[in-house]
């Protein structure tokens, strides 16, 4: 159900609406704003589920030495631990999305449901980094047609995961990525895994190595993503 690709590109909505008038930026790091040409570039995107957690202030710290930009989706309910690190994420420019309140698989709920899942993250996230989170990640990847309906968000999947759930090697978990990565790759990852914040410095060395450019998933699509639509990974025909 999730090897959907892009689907259609009738009314685009830019879903980089809710960035202008971005928050205080405490940060000179402004990738967050900053225009990438992912039609002439090796782009992928990095992405985080299940934070915020005890690990995630470590990976901010490689992201920022590195100065790579990610995506976070965050557990609605985690965040009001961790107000410092979300503000944090904001500020130095990552792009903060929705993965629900408490991690409830969508397709299991009613429409009220899922409409206090999504509002009570809304307003959290909102809360500590002065905007509404600008993507949703379905928790598990589960989703159907009826449910992301209403969704009032673009949905963001994966075509690449890195198995940091049972890898217990980071060097295994730079592997699963590595095998998988093509131009306009979505990489799933979890900061909640030790081994999966220590596979990074790695796994963006290699990256480099093969001359990817790592950015927001806002920066994938260029900002052309429509709410309520599930994406997989960035369109893939050949430019030039
Ligand atoms: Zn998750």
């Amino acid at each position: 159900m999730f090897s959907l690709s892009l689907i259609g590109l009738a009314t685009l909505v830019s879903c980089s609406a809710t960035t202008d008038q971005q928050t205080s930026a405490h940060s000179p790091d402004p990738s967050h704003e900053e225009h990438v040409d992912c039609a002439v570039l090796r782009c992928v995107a990095l992405t985080f589920d299940d934070g915020p957690d005890q690990f995630t202030e470590e990976l901010l710290n490689t992201l920022k030495s590195a100065q790579i930009p990610a995506t976070f989706f965050l557990i609605g309910s985690k965040v009001e631990k961790y107000p410092g690190t979300v503000q944090r994420m904001s500020a130095e420019g990552h792009q903060v999305g929705s993965h629900t309140w408490d991690h409830s698989d969508i397709t299991k709920l009613s429409g009220d449901q899922l409409d206090q899942q999504l509002i009570r993250t809304d307003t959290v996230i909102k809360k500590l980094t002065g905007d509404s989170p600008s993507a949703f990640r379905p928790p598990l990847g589960h989703h159907d047609v009826a449910h992301n309906k209403l969704v009032p968000y673009p949905l963001i999947l994966w075509d690449v995961h890195s198995h940091d759930g049972r890898l217990k090697e980071s060097n295994k978990i730079v592997d699963a990525v590595m095998d998988a990565i093509q131009p306009g790759s979505i990489i799933l990852m979890h900061d909640t895994r030790q081994v999966t914040v220590h596979a990074v410095p790695e796994l963006l060395a290699q990256l480099k190595l093969k001359g990817y450019t790592l950015v927001t998933v806002d920066q994938l699509f260029d900002g052309n993503l429509r709410i309520s639509t599930p994406y997989s990974s960035a369109p893939r025909e050949p430019k030039q």
